[in-house]
Formats: C-alpha cells, sequence, structure tokens
C-alpha cells in the first residue's frame, strides 16, 4: 500500500514537473533574453556648469553608442528659454583650440544656432529638452530621460541627488542635519512620483565629496534605494583617504547595517560620470555608466528595472548575463582578446563581529559562479579587467564593472 502511493506520488510529480517545467523555464529565458542598455544618469551641460552645449553633449553620448542619457544640470531643468553670453561660454573652456561655439556650428551648420546681439552683447540660446528629444530621440535605438541633479548642502557637507524621469524642477529642500537634508529631498521627489503616477529614481551622489557623508547616514536613510558606487569626476575622493572609507567600502559598511541591523534593503550602485568638461579637461565623458535589462528603450521601464535591481555598473566592463537563482550568483563575462579578469565575490556575513565587505571567492572564470553558504547578508560582484582604464578618474585605475548586491530579501522579510 505504501509502495503504491509512493509510486503514485512519483507519477504524478513527474507529470506535474513536465507540464510546469518548460514554462518555468521558458520564463527564465524570457527574462535573460531582455535586452541591455546602456546610459549614463549624470551628466552636465551649459544649463548649469557644463562646458557645452547641450545638442553638442547629446550628440557625444548617442554617437558613442549609448541607449539613454540623462542631462543632469544643477537645481534646474532643461526647459523653458535661456540664452547665454558667448564670453561666459568661452571662459569656462580651458586652453586653446576652437572655441565651443566655433565646434557647435560645424557640428550642426549656422542655421541650428540662435544668436543674438552682438560683441560683448553676443548671447546663444541654449535648446530645451523637447528640441533635443526630436533632433535626437530614435525608436529603439536613443533616448533622453528628463533629470535635475538636486544640489543642497548642510553646513560644509554636499548633499546631491539626482532625479531622473522627473518633470518638475526640485529646489533644494534644506534640513537640520545631512540626514534630515537626505530625507527632505527624497520625500520632494517621491511625492511628485505619486502625483505625476511615475516611477522616479532618485541616486545619491559621490557620498566622498568634500567627505559628505559616513556609512551610518547612508544605511540610516533607508528610504534611498541608490548611490554613486562610481562616480567618474576626479575630484571626489573615489578612493577615500587615511581617515576615510572609499565609496565601495562605504557601500558594504552601510549595506551590512542596513541588512544585519536595520533589516532594510541594501543600497543599489550606480556607475556615473559626472561630465562637465567637453573640450579635453579632466571631468570628461565615458568614464561610467549602467546596463540596464529592460523589456524595450523606454524610461519608465528603465525605472522600474533600476528599482527591481536589474542592472550593473560599469567603467569598461561588459557582462553578457548576471543571474541569481537558488542561492547562485551567476556571471558571463563579455571577454575581449589578450584581457583577462578576476571577479570577487564580496560580502558581508551574519553577526555582530563579521568583517564588512570581505571577500568571499574569487574567480578567473570567464563565468564566474558563487553558490550562497545561507549565512551571508548579501553578496555582490565586483569584476575587475587587466585592461587599465582609457581615460582613469584616478591613478592606477583598471576597467569594472559592479553587480547589486543579493542573497538579502529573505532577511528583510520581502522572500527571495
Ligand atoms: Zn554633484
Ligand atoms: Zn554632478
Amino acid at each position: 500500500m505504501k509502495k503504491y502511493h509512493l509510486l503514485l506520488g512519483v507519477v504524478v510529480l513527474g507529470l506535474a514537473a513536465a507540464l510546469f517545467w518548460p514554462r518555468a523555464q521558458e520564463a527564465k529565458k524570457e527574462e535573460d533574453s531582455l535586452p541591455w542598455f546602456k546610459g549614463n544618469t549624470h551628466t552636465h551641460t551649459l544649463w548649469s556648469d557644463g562646458n557645452d552645449f547641450p545638442d553638442m553633449v547629446v550628440d557625444w553620448y548617442k554617437d558613442k553608442g549609448y541607449d539613454f542619457l540623462a542631462l543632469s544640470d544643477h537645481n534646474i531643468l532643461s526647459r523653458g528659454e535661456k540664452w547665454m553670453k558667448s564670453a561666459s561660454i568661452k571662459n569656462r573652456q580651458k586652453g586653446d583650440g576652437p572655441s565651443a561655439l566655433e565646434k557647435y556650428r560645424k557640428r550642426f551648420g549656422e542655421d541650428w544656432v540662435d544668436i543674438r546681439g552682438e560683441g560683448s552683447a553676443e548671447e546663444i540660446r541654449l535648446k530645451p529638452l523637447d528640441e533635443l528629444r526630436s533632433e535626437f530621440e530614435e525608436e529603439g535605438r536613443f533616448i533622453l530621460i528628463e533629470a535635475e541633479e538636486i544640489t543642497d548642502r548642510f553646513e560644509r557637507h554636499q548633499v546631491h541627488i539626482n532625479a531622473l524621469n522627473l518633470e518638475e524642477v526640485i529646489p533644494p529642500q534644506k534640513g537640520t542635519s545631512v540626514v534630515d537634508t537626505m530625507r527632505n529631498n527624497l520625500r520632494k521627489v517621491r511625492e511628485q512620483a505619486e502625483r505625476l503616477g511615475k516611477p522616479i529614481i532618485a541616486h545619491l551622489n559621490h557620498p566622498n565629496f568634500h567627505f559628505s557623508f559616513t556609512a551610518e547616514q547612508l544605511a540610516e536613510v533607508v528610504e534611498e534605494q541608490f548611490f554613486e558606487v562610481y562616480n567618474g569626476h576626479p575630484g571626489i575622493n573615489h578612493l577615500g583617504d587615511e581617515t576615510h572609507p572609499g565609496d565601495e567600502q562605504l557601500w558594504d559598511m552601510a549595506n551590512a547595517i542596513r541588512v544585519g541591523k536595520l533589516k532594510s534593503a541594501p543600497l543599489y550602485g550606480m556607475a556615473t560620470d559626472d561630465s562637465h568638461e567637453y573640450h579635453g579637461g579632466n571631468v570628461s565623458p565615458g568614464r561610467g555608466w549602467i546596463m540596464v535589462r529592460a523589456e524595450r528603450l523606454d524610461a519608465d521601464l528603465l525605472m522600474r528595472a533600476l528599482e527591481r535591481g536589474d542592472f550593473y555598473g560599469s567603467s569598461g566592463v561588459t557582462l553578457v548575463d548576471v543571474s541569481f537563482e537558488e542561492d547562485i550568483i551567476a556571471l558571463e563575462i563579455e571577454g575581449q582578446p589578450g584581457v583577462s579578469y578576476k571577479t570577487q565575490f564580496i560580502g558581508t556575513r551574519k553577526g555582530e563581529d563579521s568583517a564588512v565587505g570581505e571577500e568571499f571567492d574569487i574567480s578567473e572564470s570567464l563565468q564566474p559562479v558563487y553558490r550562497l553558504r545561507g549565512d551571508e547578508l548579501y553578496v555582490r560582484a565586483r569584476v575587475t579587467s587587466s585592461r587599465d582604464h582609457p581615460n582613469p578618474s584616478y591613478a592606477g585605475q583598471k576597467e569594472q564593472a559592479w553587480t547589486q548586491p543579493v542573497g538579502w530579501k529573505k532577511l528583510i522579510g520581502e522572500g527571495q
């Protein structure tokens, strides 16, 4: 009798597996086959303190094969009419060579450039986002995402937050502490997202700029889901110094507190340019970007993918696939001839005394895999190429990629 039941059980299970397994496989395949989109979410133009025309900047990124770009000027959206003195534009350029205006005219032609006044009163009109969109956007090929770098401060602490996919400018909200300042700005972002019924992403920028944030502060503001683990501006203290941890260490320190103590989701890591200079200066474009896996090239869908954590940051390494299933993280690196790759699986284990940001494992495979032991708060992967970064923001920089922390959801009651 028992045997019979067992046999029946096996048959039923087998049938169920036969029926449902292919479907589960199909669903997984669908997700894997979603395309990756490359974009930069932190970019400055003449609309604030960048030194080139917005159309020249957009043209640069589109030409380099980016799929999306967010122009994120300080406390302003690229809307309405804005004229700028030719002399001030010239002043922002360092060194010799053709002026920004000369290059602008050469690229787009005399008719495209709006000029008024003469001599020292000469002014050029900056193109607003809607005009940039009709010039550059192409379905499935390139889109612009409206953005602002909400640029706030508390005493000497710089609180800069990029809001992506917003529609109304958010003035800096101020606050009574670093944490309060951050919270007040994030609240405004959330309010707008709710009112407009669309996803608006907020990422905290360059936490080590003026050493503005501690890991504890980054951890405490749990409503912040994103921060810049890499920002290409050479002046943001990416590596820290003798008394301050680098951006990546801050990430682990904050995430260990969030998942371990606060039972909250960890921060996701963005990589961005924060480009300001387009005429040979050192705050140049093309150093850091994100790769986002979305259904198609659409601002809302890209934002949803970021919220899901379906993206990675890069300063040169490309991943064909990143997956986390059944407690296994698996990467597939797009190898380049003559280049080797080192993947570190980095995380923090449960328990007060655990090392923060420990290297759990290291691999030199193009398909590195890490199986969770079960005592991790979270694990993430960092891939470092043997190739030097072609335009480094710090000495000795190699090309890298950073995937998002995983393995934490069940610890905060969100399932896998
Ligand atoms: Zn900033
Ligand atoms: Zn910036």
